[in-house]
């Protein structure tokens, strides 16, 4: 597995688990530390841990579905359902801004589904989510789905549902994150 780490001045180097605890020397002159392996990995678990993220932030940016092909026919279509996912019991955080909230529900909802097990337990426990507190919410996104006029009957139920879903990346890789998650036609 291929890592990233930069140096001060920015310029990306790739390095493997092989170079961890190392120090490479930069073009700016600089000296670039490796990070430790689990330092490494946590990092990278960032990204991992990030379907949840990323499409609360497509949405946010109105980038979803990103496509118009019917996620059953995959003809083209202006047709949208609303499909609601839950996706984690709510973490709320103290100062409870909202979009912590969704952010932390899903990450915590994947590093307990057991997902990626390893880098979650580090990030639980440091300072960074220390004062995140479970509640007995559940989490939704509404994610808009492209299905065409006479597609739209034949995909109501939650199985339907989510093979359609997975149509999109974004949203795949999300029902991959939780695979627990409930999926309702909204309309
Ligand atoms: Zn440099
Ligand atoms: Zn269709």
């Amino acid at each position: 597995m291929k890592y990233e780490v930069r140096c001060e001045c920015g310029k990306p180097f790739s390095v493997t688990g092989a170079d961890a605890g190392t120090s490479l020397k930069c073009g700016c002159g600089r000296t670039v530390e490796v990070p430790p392996l689990h330092q490494l990995r946590t990092a990278a678990g960032q990204n991992v841990l990030s379907p949840a993220l990323r499409v609360e932030t497509l949405l946010l940016e109105g980038k979803l579905p990103g496509t118009r092909k019917c996620a059953v026919c995959t003809r083209e279509t202006d047709g949208r359902s609303r499909v609601a996912v839950e996706c984690a019991r709510g973490i709320l955080k103290d100062d409870g801004s909202s979009r912590d909230q969704i952010a932390a529900g899903c990450l915590f909802g994947l590093l307990f589904g057991g997902a990626v097990g390893l880098f979650g337990a580090n990030r639980i426990m440091s300072g960074e989510s220390a004062n995140l507190k479970a509640v007995g919410q559940d989490v939704a996104f509404t994610l808009p789905l492209p299905v065409c006029e006479g597609c739209q009957p034949t995909v109501t139920k939650p199985t339907e549902l989510r093979t359609a879903l997975r149509h999109i990346p974004d949203y795949a890789a999300l029902l991959d994150a939780h695979p627990d998650a409930k999926i309702v036609l909204l309309g």
